[in-house]
Order: structure tokens, then C-alpha cells, then sequence
């Protein structure tokens, strides 16, 4: 008897358990079934959403993206020493629709790019400028900015164009393509190597200017821009001196990536969201 009883009412634990829980999922069900409807259309308009999974980041889940954080607007630390900036902005932008974390490691303008080519990281955004010399070591990204180079000097200055700029002593940021135009030789359109001092970062490059040290500082006019008003005194001559386009470069190899980078570009644009991130960085003249 005392067996059956057991038995009995380890039925009846069992029967009571079962209960809960179709009870659970029959309510479950009939609760989800309305809610499910727009919930399941949600994952269609979150930029969340991965564009595609078919490729592989030197860390799993990471977008390792390397720069030269002295590059205002573009890239540069607030006061609390965070990454701020138009390519840090949508850096993260492209991680986020990518499903990855973004890592910036900041270093050297030169060996931002040198990190990319040898895939120490994933991307390098740094206001870079495609050129041909650029394209054999990295892939770049369809371009997503404008960069012209301009020419900083002291408002008192004799310089007037970049006409002006033969035989004085010019500043640039090094590995930069005002650098690299500069030092060419007269022939190529430079002033010679011999007149043209690279210094670590663009504002270095400023302050020898206002040091008197260099006679004009030819740079991309965004972060000239920034540097002029910081620094009163320094003017930009309206004389533009090269056209460039920026875009985000990308290991060699990781082709796969590039075409993810493209088509989360591509949506940054055609949403409003790339522009957004401009206009918080750059008002309209
Ligand atoms: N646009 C320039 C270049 O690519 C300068 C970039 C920079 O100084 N971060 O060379």
C-alpha cells in the first residue's frame, strides 16, 4: 500500500510538473502571439543588423582600426582622453552594422598606415588620402570625404600664393601627402626636399610656424582650419594647393572585409547617418 501511495503521488508530482509547464508555454504562446508580430519586424530596421558574416578581423568580434588621433576633425582625444572625431564616429558606425567592437590604437600618422599593410589592424582611418603609392600597400574604401591641402601662414606674412612658397622654409606633418608634395622636386611641382621639414603631428607643425621656425605650413584644411582659430595670428591663403579624397584603408588581403566596409558605407550615406556625424564635426560655411 505504502509503495502505491509513493508511486501514486510521484504520478501525481510528475503530472503537476508536466502541468506547469504546458501551462507555462501554453501561456507563453498565446501571450506571444500578438506581441511576436512587431517584435519580429524589429530586427529588420536595427542598424545592428550584420551586413554580411562572411568575413574574418584580425580579433574575433573586434574591428581594430589604427590612426593618428591629432587630426582635428577627423580624429583626435577630448578632454577626457577619449576618442572623438569624424572617422572615429563612423568607425563605429560601420563596427555597429558589422555585429564588431571597435579598438582604435593610436600611433604615428606613418605607422597607422604601416599597422594596416602589415595587418597589425584591420583598418586605417586617419583623414587619409588615397594615392597610387597608398593603393599598392593597402586597399582603400570607396572615398567618403574631401581633403584639400592648404597653406597656413602668419597673418603678417609676405606669402600670398603657393607661388610665394619658393625657397622659404615649409612645415608639414610627415608621411602626409602635403610632405610628400612639398619635398618633390620644382620639376614634380615640390620645393625640394631640403626646404621642407616633417614634423610628428600637424600642430607641430604649427607651432614651428608661429615659432617662426618654418615660414608656411601646408596641411588638409579641416584640421587647418581647427588650427587657425586655436592659434590666432595664423591665417589660410585662399590658394588651394592639391584636391584630394579620403577613404578608409584596409588590409590587402582582407578582401572580404573591404566589401562589408563598402556596403556599410554605403548605408551610412543613403540613411543620413554619415551626414549627421559630419555636421556634428564641421558647420557649413
Ligand atoms: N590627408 C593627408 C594624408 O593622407 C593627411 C592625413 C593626416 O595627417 N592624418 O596624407
Amino acid at each position: 500500500m505504502k509503495k502505491y501511495a509513493k508511486f501514486i503521488s510521484l504520478l501525481l508530482a510528475v503530472m503537476m510538473f508536466a502541468g506547469v509547464f504546458a501551462g507555462c508555454g501554453g501561456g507563453s504562446n498565446t501571450t506571444s502571439t500578438e506581441p511576436s508580430a512587431p517584435a519580429s519586424t524589429e530586427p529588420e530596421t536595427t542598424s545592428t543588423e550584420p551586413v554580411s558574416a562572411d568575413f574574418t578581423t584580425i580579433t574575433e568580434g573586434v574591428l581594430t582600426m589604427s590612426t593618428n588621433a591629432e587630426f582635428p576633425p577627423y580624429e583626435m582625444t577630448d578632454d577626457n582622453g577619449d576618442y572623438i572625431g569624424i572617422d572615429v564616429e563612423v568607425a563605429k558606425a560601420i563596427a555597429d552594422k558589422l555585429g564588431l567592437t571597435l579598438q582604435i590604437n593610436d600611433m604615428g600618422f606613418d605607422a597607422a598606415i604601416t599597422a594596416c599593410q602589415n595587418g597589425a589592424s584591420d583598418i586605417v582611418m586617419a583623414g587619409l588620402t588615397v594615392s597610387p603609392d597608398r593603393e599598392a600597400i593597402i586597399n582603400f574604401s570607396n572615398t567618403y570625404a574631401k581633403g584639400v591641402q592648404v597653406v597656413i601662414v602668419t597673418e603678417d606674412s609676405d606669402i600670398a600664393s603657393i607661388d610665394d612658397l619658393e625657397g622659404k622654409k615649409i612645415g608639414t606633418q610627415m608621411g602626409t601627402t602635403g610632405y610628400i608634395y612639398c619635398s618633390d622636386t620644382p620639376e614634380n611641382g615640390g620645393y625640394g626636399e631640403e626646404n621642407v621639414t616633417g614634423y610628428d603631428s600637424g600642430i607641430t607643425a604649427v607651432q614651428a610656424l608661429i615659432n617662426g621656425q618654418v615660414d608656411a605650413v601646408v596641411i588638409d584644411n579641416e584640421p587647418a582650419k581647427v588650427f587657425v582659430q586655436e592659434n590666432p595670428g595664423l591665417k589660410i591663403l585662399d590658394t588651394e594647393f592639391a584636391n584630394e579624397d579620403y577613404a578608409i584603408g584596409v588590409t590587402k588581403s582582407n578582401t572580404a572585409l573591404l566589401d562589408a566596409i563598402n556596403t556599410a558605407l554605403t548605408e551610412l550615406m543613403n540613411d543620413g547617418t554619415f551626414q549627421s556625424i559630419v555636421d556634428k564635426y564641421i558647420t557649413a560655411e
